[in-house]
This record gives structure tokens, sequence and C-alpha cells, in this order.
């Protein structure tokens, strides 16, 4: 068995649809996992933020128009006009949602979850259909059911032990070898929906991989493997051809957008190969991620955005010691926000931390702790690994920094706005 994985952006209209078909083509032992359509997650997003808002007519709009979005996909496809039942009722169970939920804010991350989750559910159900029409014969996994989660809406982890009967029961007597599932998607014990942090299709496909015990998994992405920085931000990056799984995580976790990083973990649990290949060509070789390629020395750009950096002091000047760290950490913790660095001084305790709707929450609690907070927004997070004098400078030295962290490996600096 071969996991593949499909990104929003490889699946983002008709041509990609196609391209997908013929890269699986032929394949009668393979597990397909899918993201949402193109910016299909962003703008569920919005009709999340539509419905904390109390602002029905507007979330409405924008369902109708990611609707539209994919009735164009579905009619290319099917070079006709053409309703698939299903996706027909998917839309009107969230339409239903968003209309009937008397929405409270302590259950943001249930309705984020519930509602986010069907742009994988559409984007599947699509594919798996025209699959099927183009005589690929396939069977669609509901994900929901099939990975059980932890009851931890919008950043779940898969329980891969109550998860491994599911999955494997779920693919025996089908007569089929191929499989579609979502993404990004899961169950919680109590039956509700959860998803596993954004960019998490590649966590589910990783997961699956490990349940299945598969040969390999291959990531298909628009780029032609896993390059050293972001093309977007930084001319000249380059593509690495070999990766080992513990430069992964590192570069995962500063930030990189290879590959979401609880992907490594279960792949690496069994040693199944990751390649990350160019979804235009497959012959092309991409990027392979393995147990025992070599440690990576060339220089790795990742630039994270979004971020809010937080400065926390004692009210009275005393030191930040353990026992408030602990204080500290429990509260970003129960608020549920990400840590990108650290950095304390004497007096004080500097956090990157994500953006988030709980922030200005964090920061009351923290306050009745007895801390005082200065919040900087609109911050971001460069890493640069394998640094050299010529880019020190360059995107050290000449930006303007808050905080600035020197390893002998890495540099980290916390930028106002950058200026690359
Ligand atoms: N569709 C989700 C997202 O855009 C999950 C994924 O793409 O992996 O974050
Ligand atoms: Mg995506």
């Amino acid at each position: 068995m071969k996991v593949y994985k499909f990104g929003g952006a490889s699946v983002r209209n008709a041509d990609g649809v196609r391209n997908l078909a013929n890269i699986v083509a032929g394949e009668d032992d393979l597990f397909i996992i899918v993201s949402a359509m193109g910016k299909t997650t962003n703008a569920l997003e919005r009709v999340f933020g539509h419905m904390q808002k109390g602002e029905k007519e507007e979330a409405n709009n924008e369902i109708k128009q990611v609707q539209e979005y994919h009735a164009e996909i579905i009619d290319e496809l099917w070079g006709e006009h053409t309703d698939l039942n299903e996706v027909t009722l998917l839309f009107g169970q969230l339409r239903n949602i968003v209309n009937d939920i008397v929405y409270r804010k302590s259950d943001a991350e249930l309705w984020y979850d519930t509602i986010v989750a069907f742009g994988e559910l559409i984007s599947t159900t699509i594919i798996s259909k025209y699959l099927n029409h183009i005589g690929t014969r396939n069977r669609w996994l509901d994900m929901r059911t099939t990975l059980l989660t932890n009851q931890r809406h919008k950043d779940a982890n898969v329980n891969i032990k109550a998860s491994t009967m599911r999955l494997r029961s779920a693919l025996e007597n089908t007569g089929v070898g191929v499989f579609v599932g979502q993404g990004f998607i899961g169950g919680a014990p109590d039956g509700t929906t959860t998803t596993l942090g954004r960019e998490g299709s590649d966590y589910s496909a990783a997961v699956v991989a490990h349940i299945l015990n598969a040969e390999s998994m291959s990531v298909w992405k628009d780029v032609d493997g896993v390059l050293n920085a972001d093309p977007k931000i930084f001319k000249d990056a380059i593509k690495i051809d070999a990766l080992n799984y513990l430069d992964t995580i590192e570069l995962a976790y500063s930030g990189a957008q290879i590959i979401h990083p609880k992907t490594i973990k279960p792949l690496q649990n069994k040693n199944i190969p990751l390649f990350v290949r160019p979804f235009g060509d497959k012959t092309k070789p991409g990027t392979v991620i393995s147990g025992d390629a070599p440690h990576v020395t060339m220089p790795i750009m990742i630039y994270k955005r979004d971020q809010v950096l937080l400065i926390i002091r004692s009210k009275d000047f005393s030191f930040v010691m353990e026992e408030q760290f602990a204080v500290i950490f429990s509260l970003l913790e129960r608020f549920r926000i990400k840590t990108h660095l650290i950095n304390n001084s004497a007096v004080d305790l500097g956090l990157c931390v994500d953006a988030s709707w709980h922030i200005d929450s964090l920061i009351e609690a923290l306050e009745a702790e007895g801390f005082e907070v200065e919040k900087n927004d609109n911050v971001g997070l460069l890493t640069i690994r394998n640094y050299n004098d010529d880019l020190y400078d360059r995107y050290v030295r000449k930006q303007q920094h808050i905080v600035r962290q020197v390893n002998p490996e890495s540099v980290r600096v916390v930028l106002r706005s950058a200026q690359f």
C-alpha cells in the first residue's frame, strides 16, 4: 500500500483534479488523502468568522461563493452541467449549521472544526466521484468516523491505537484497492468533528501510512520538492534532495512550510520514507525524507508571519522564576496559544506566539496573576539555520528586530515589519 497526499493547491481547479487522476491511474493499492480545494479552508474560516459575529447574511454569501467555485469545477470535469447530490447535501448541512446554531464563544473551536471540515468533505466527494466516473474504482471514506482523535478541537491528535481497527476494517471486503479520504479532519470521542491544525492533511496521511504499514508516502506539491526557503519571500530558493527525519522536524517546528510538524513521527516510528514530489511532473525525483539522509548543512530561511510578541514582567520587578513560568505556561496551554520562541531575561519573559482569538483573554488572566504584559501585534519570526556572515548581515543586522537569539547553528529574530 502507498499513501498519496494532494494539497489544496494541487486540486484547486479541474486541471488539477485531472492531473491527480493521471497520477493515480493504474495504482491498485493506494490510499489518497486530499485537502480542501484551493483556498476553501480560508473561505470557510471567514464563514466561521461571520458566524462568530452573528453576521448570517455574510456567512451565507461566503458559502454561496464556495459552492459556485466547486460547481464550476464539477461542470468542467463532467464536461456538462452536473449536479452531484452528495455535494448539494453537504452544502445544505453547512448552511443549516450556520443558520440554526446558537453560537457561544466557549464553543468557538468546536464550531470552527465543524464548519471548516466541509472543505475536505466536499473535495473528496468530488474527487472520488470523478475517479469512479472515469473508471478508477475507489471507495470514499469519512475520516470523521475513521480517525479517532483526542477531545481537542482545532488542534487534535490522532489516537493511533483506537483508529487502527476502524481504518483497517474500513478497507476490508470492499472489492477495491483505491481509497479516498479527507486530510485534516477526524472525530472526537464525543462524536463531534475535530481538525488537526491548519495544513494538517500531511499528518493525516502519515497516520494512515503508519496504521496501514505503507511502503511509502508521497506528498504532491506545486514545488519541485523541499526548498531551502519560501520562494515567495526569498529569491534564489533551491531544492534539497534529501533530508533526515530529525532535520525535517526541526525545520517544520521553526515554521517551514514543508510539511506539518506532526507528520514525521508516525513515519519515523515505522521507517516509512516520505517523498515530496512535484505535482506537475511525476518523473521528477522531488525530495526524499528518510531516516538515513545526511544532516543538512546548507542555509535554510524560514519566516513565520502573524505572530504576536508578549513581554511579561512581574509587577513588583521580581525575577520571573520557575514557579512563575509554571503559571505562565499553564495559562498558555489553557488558552491554547502556541509559542514559537521563548526569550527570558532577569526581569521579563518574551514569548513569540501565534495570533489567536484568545490572546486578550490570556493577557487578562496573566494580569490577574500579577503580571504586566506588553503586547506587540503583527510581528514576524525569522529563523536562519546554518547562517553565514552574508545572510546574518542582510537579514539580521540590517533589519529592525525586537528580539534576537543567536546560536552556533541558527539565528532567530522577531521583526516588526520585514523588508526582504
Ligand atoms: N485544508 C486545510 C488547510 O488548508 C488542511 C490542509 O491543507 O492540509 O489548512
Ligand atoms: Mg491546504
